[in-house]
C-alpha cells in the first residue's frame, strides 16, 4: 500500500478499503467510509455475519472462526488495500498483544494502548493533564466516604459494588484476596461520555457529542422505592444496553474543550511524537459541584457515538453536512490519502 509521500487524486480513494471487526461500531464506521468514497470490508464471526449483509455500504465480509483468528487472516486485508479502524471490540475481543501483532495499516497510535489498558498508567496520564478523577482508596482505614469495589478482571461492567462505610467494606470484602480488587470513592452525580476528535492533520480539538449510558440494572434500580430494595441481595451492574445522546450545558462547553485538549498535550509527551489522535471519549461524572471527575479514557471510538448518526449537534455547528465520528475518521484518512500524510495516521 502507498501510504506517504505523493498527493494523490480523488479517483484513487475506491482503491482503499476501509475494515473493521463486525460488531461495536462497525456500521458507523463503514457507512461514514462508504460516504467518504472508500471500499468497505466486515471482519465477522459466522455469528454476527448476518447482520453486516443486511447494509448495502458493506461491500466485502471476511467471516473468521473467530475475531483473534484474525492475526492469521491478514491476506485478505491486504489484498483489499485496507485500512483497519479499531473500536471497543479491538481491545475486548482481541487483547492489546494481538493489536499490535496486526500488519495491517491501523488508524491510531498503539503506543496510547498500553497507557490506556493499564488503570495506574492512565491514572498517571489524567492526573498529569490537570484532571480530576475519583479518590484512589488503598486500606479501610482511609474510608470516610461511601466507596465503589471494583473486582480485577470485571468485564462488561458487572462484579462493582459500593459500600457505605468503612465497616460495610470490611465485612463485604472478608475472605476476599487484596489485590484482588480496587475501591474508589463513589461519585454521586450524573455520568457523561464526552465525544472528541483530535485532527492531528489539522492540529484541532473537535467535540463531537455526548451520550450516557443505559445500563441494567443500576438505571432499573430507581424504579423500585427503596423499602422494597431493602435486604435484597441487589448489586449495581453496568451492563451497556444501549446509549443517549445528550447536549451540554453550553457554559460547560469551555471545560469540556480544556479537559480534551489537556489530554492530547499530555498524550505527546508520554507517547512522542504524535500522542493521541483520532477519536477518543472522556467518561466521568460531574458531581453538584459541576466538578467532571473522570474515571475513565477511551483512546478510540466508542459505540455511544452510534447515537449521532448520522450527525450530531456539536458535529453540524463544524460541519454543516452530515458527519459522524464514523464518517469522521473517514475523512481524515482521505484527506491524508490525498496530501500524501497517510503514514502518520497509521501504524
Ligand atoms: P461488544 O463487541 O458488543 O462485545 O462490545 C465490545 C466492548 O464495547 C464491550 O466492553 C462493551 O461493553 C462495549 N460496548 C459495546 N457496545 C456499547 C455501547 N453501546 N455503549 C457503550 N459500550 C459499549
Ligand atoms: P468502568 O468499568 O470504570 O468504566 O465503570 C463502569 C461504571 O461504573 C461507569 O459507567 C460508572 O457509572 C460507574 N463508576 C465507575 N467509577 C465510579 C465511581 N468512582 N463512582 C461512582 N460510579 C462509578
Amino acid at each position: 500500500m502507498a501510504v506517504g509521500g505523493a498527493l494523490a487524486a480523488p479517483e484513487t480513494i475506491g482503491t482503499y478499503t476501509i475494515a473493521t471487526l463486525g460488531s461495536h461500531s462497525a456500521l458507523q464506521i463503514l457507512r461514514g467510509a462508504r460516504a467518504e468514497g472508500f471500499a468497505t470490508l466486515a471482519i465477522c464471526t459466522e455469528a454476527s455475519e448476518g447482520i453486516y449483509r443486511r447494509y448495502p455500504f458493506v461491500d466485502q465480509i471476511l467471516v473468521l472462526p473467530s475475531f483473534p483468528a484474525l492475526v492469521d487472516r491478514q491476506d485478505t486485508l491486504r489484498e483489499a488495500n485496507a485500512i483497519l479502524v479499531p473500536h471497543g471490540s479491538f481491545v475486548a475481543h482481541l487483547g492489546v498483544e494481538r493489536n499490535k501483532q496486526l500488519q495491517i495499516p491501523y488508524f491510531g497510535n498503539k503506543h496510547v494502548l498500553d497507557w490506556e489498558t493499564n488503570r495506574n498508567a492512565q491514572r498517571h496520564w489524567l492526573e498529569r493533564a490537570g484532571l480530576h478523577m475519583p479518590r484512589e482508596i488503598t486500606s479501610a482505614q482511609e474510608i470516610d466516604c461511601p466507596v465503589i469495589v471494583k473486582l480485577h478482571g470485571a468485564r462488561g461492567g458487572s462484579g462493582y459494588f459500593f459500600a457505605r462505610d468503612a465497616a460495610e467494606f470490611t465485612a463485604r470484602t472478608a475472605g476476599m484476596a487484596a489485590g484482588s480488587y480496587t475501591v474508589q470513592e463513589a461519585l454521586i452525580g450524573a455520568p457523561v461520555y464526552l465525544h472528541y476528535f483530535y485532527s492531528l492533520l489539522a492540529e484541532r480539538l473537535e467535540f463531537l457529542g455526548a451520550d450516557i449510558r443505559y445500563e441494567t440494572n443500576v438505571d432499573s434500580l430507581g424504579r423500585l422505592p427503596s423499602e422494597n430494595q431493602r435486604g435484597l441481595p441487589i448489586d449495581p451492574s453496568y451492563v451497556v444496553v444501549g446509549n443517549m445522546p445528550l447536549g451540554v450545558r453550553e457554559s460547560m462547553l469551555h471545560n469540556v474543550y480544556h479537559l480534551g485538549e489537556s489530554v492530547v498535550a499530555v498524550s505527546r509527551m508520554l507517547c512522542p511524537p504524535r500522542g493521541l489522535f483520532g477519536a477518543f471519549c472522556l467518561e466521568g461524572i460531574i458531581t453538584p459541584d459541576e466538578q467532571f471527575s473522570v474515571f475513565e479514557i477511551s483512546a478510540r471510538i466508542v459505540a455511544g457515538t452510534n447515537v449521532a448518526l448520522p450527525s450530531s449537534p456539536y458535529a453540524d455547528l463544524y460541519y454543516g453536512e452530515p458527519m459522524s465520528t464514523g464518517r469522521r475518521i473517514a475523512r481524515e484518512l482521505r484527506n491524508a490519502i490525498l496530501t500524501g500524510r497517510l503514514a502518520e495516521l497509521v501504524e
